[in-house]
């Protein structure tokens, strides 16, 4: 006897994939959710949200994720710990595999959200969450009048490090080369602001300082230098893009050139019974409200698919 064929699977448990299951359980759908290894994605690793309607002191990332989560359940929702390793989506019912399940479904919800880019050195991974940062949306609050550091040179670095300005007495801004890609209206704006200034043609070697479990510093390494300068700093802010969690889906879905899956009409995929909801298919917005808002929309569009396809 083979496994039942689920009526929806939500692939994803940040607030894309929780806001979908919530509202698929509430219509009866019994949705299966494969929330990962690690519940909740990237706000898991923010500390306070204070941007979240509804919660007016503010409350954790990992607290939000939890109710979330909590009031799916409180529908019928169910949840598989682990990661998908493979998907298929070329023919009805879908199949996704994860260890060594294979899980059927006639509609499928991917919020498999998006990550932020890493430097990719152990003291950043080490000090992520205390100190180092990702989202300066998130975190910027937590430095008024610190000093602080953010890496890249694209739209978004520039718009964080004017963002920062807002609370940090002074923002570094690092690039590796002597020319940002960012657009040139940002860099208008990072030129004129007295609170920031650009080091050129810098590489980060290390943020210190891991032994006292904070940021107290970033070594820098100028192109071609053997020799490394350290600029003082309270908090460092990684800026340098972020990729979607899409690799399951390569070939099969519509996906813009960075990766995105496309969607249309809110939000359907190229694939009819499949959709895509939060980071997976949004590189403007990026928010906790704005993807739970998306994993409403395509708990509707699966409703609808299903009462049509029975
Ligand atoms: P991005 O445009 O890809 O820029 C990434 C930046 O990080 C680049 O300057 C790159 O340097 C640098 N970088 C990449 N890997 C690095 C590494 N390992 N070490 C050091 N530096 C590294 O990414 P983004 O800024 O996140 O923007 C993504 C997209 O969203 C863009 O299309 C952007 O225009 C758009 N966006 C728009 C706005 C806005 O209009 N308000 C705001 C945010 C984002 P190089 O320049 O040397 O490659």
């Amino acid at each position: 006897m083979g496994t039942p064929t689920e009526e929806v699977i939500i692939l994803g448990s940040g607030p894309a994939g929780l806001t979908a299951a919530l509202y698929t359980a509430r219509a009866n759908l019994h949705p299966l959710v494969i929330e990962g290894n690690e519940t909740g994605g990237q706000l898991v690793l923010t500390t306070l949200v204070e941007n979240y309607p509804g919660f007016s002191d503010g409350l954790m990332g990992p607290e939000l994720i939890s109710r979330m989560r909590q009031q799916a359940e409180r529908f019928g929702a169910r949840f598989v710990k682990g990661d998908a390793t493979a998907a298929d989506v070329s023919r009805n019912p879908f199949t996704l595999t994860v260890d060594n399940d294979v899980h059927k479904t006639k509609a499928l919800i991917v919020a498999t959200g998006a990550s932020a880019n890493m430097l990719g050195l152990e003291s950043e991974r080490k000090l992520l969450g205390h100190g180092v940062s990702t989202c300066a949306t998130c975190d910027g609050f937590f430095f008024r009048d610190q000093k602080v550091a953010i890496v890249g040179g694209g739209d978004s670095a520039v718009e964080e490090a004017l963002f920062l300005t807002k609370f940090a007495a002074k923002v570094t801004l690092i690039h590796r080369r002597d020319k940002l890609r960012a657009s040139k209206i940002m860099q208008e704006r990072i030129f004129a602001n007295p609170k920031i200034e650009i080091l050129w043609n810098r590489t980060v070697a290390d943020i210190l300082d891991v032994s006292q479990g904070k940021v107290t510093g970033i070594a820098t390494r100028v192109d071609g230098s053997t020799s490394l300068e350290t600029l003082a700093c309270d908090g460092v802010f990684v800026a340098i893009g972020h990729s979607p969690n899409t690799k399951l889906f390569a070939g099969q879905l519509e996906m813009d050139e960075r990766g995105y899956i496309v969607t249309h009409n809110g939000t359907l995929t190229s694939v009819p019974g499949v959709y895509a909801a939060g980071d997976v298919q949004d590189h403007v917005y990026k928010q906790a409200i704005t993807a739970a808002g998306s994993g409403c929309m395509a708990a509707l569009d699966v409703e609808r698919y299903l009462e049509n396809h029975g």
